[in-house]
């Protein structure tokens, strides 16, 4: 997919300065920023932003740290999470034969991905996210749930997946009300450049 926003994008990340990220309390975000790329500060907490969405398509590109003699969930941790309610884990899970469902690029502790697409730390990496929120009716009930397709470095690992509920963390279980592009310090050096998002319409028209 495109890494260049399209006209309509609202562009999330300037490269220059987080103005409109806080932090989950709403606070002024305290990560550092230098050369168009944002880096977790230890201790900077996690940073969502101002906007709100429900369905939207998301661009970003994240870089793990080179961490060798890490393993597990301590080897170059962080998250995107849609709608600051559904983890996409980030994480270095280069060359595991068999991702699960911590490693990169799944819906935390729901979806392992559907392939391996992680590249080397140290390298920058694509997320493209197609996210379609939940559907409720008048009294709040879940008339369809949350559904999801992600591509990772222009691979597809989640394909049109129905999410059972939120993931660990999650800002609320409001599922129906739109929400915030959150990213997870998880006290590893992670880095995030290019984030955009295209909000869309909830449906379109019934006309022939
Ligand atoms: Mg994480």
């Amino acid at each position: 997919m495109t890494q260049t926003p399209p006209e309509s994008a609202i562009i999330l990340f300037n490269g220059k300065d987080l103005n409109n990220w806080t932090t989950r309390d709403g606070d002024p975000a305290r990560w550092s920023v230098e050369d168009g790329v944002m880096s977790v500060t230890a201790r900077g907490g996690d940073i969502m932003t101002e906007e709100r969405f429900t369905d939207f398509m998301l661009h970003l590109e994240f870089m793990t740290p080179d961490m060798p003699d890490a393993t597990g969930q301590a080897k170059g941790n962080s998250g995107v999470f849609l709608q600051g309610r559904y983890e996409v884990q980030v994480l270095d899970s280069y060359g595991i034969e068999v991702p699960g469902k911590g490693d990169c690029g799944s819906i935390y502790n729901q979806f392992a991905p559907l392939v391996n697409a992680c590249k080397p730390p140290l390298q920058w990496q694509t997320y493209d996210v197609v996210f379609r929120g939940t559907r409720v009716d008048d009294s709040g009930q879940v008339v369809e749930p949350t559904r999801l397709t992600i591509l990772q470095n222009g691979l597809v690992i989640q394909n049109n997946i129905q999410l059972p509920g939120v993931t660990g963390a999650s800002i609320d279980e409001n599922a129906g009300e739109p929400g915030p592009l959150l990213l997870q310090d998880h006290g590893n050096d992670v880095k995030y450049r290019n984030i955009w998002i295209v909000s869309l319409p909830l449906e379109g028209s019934d006309q022939y």
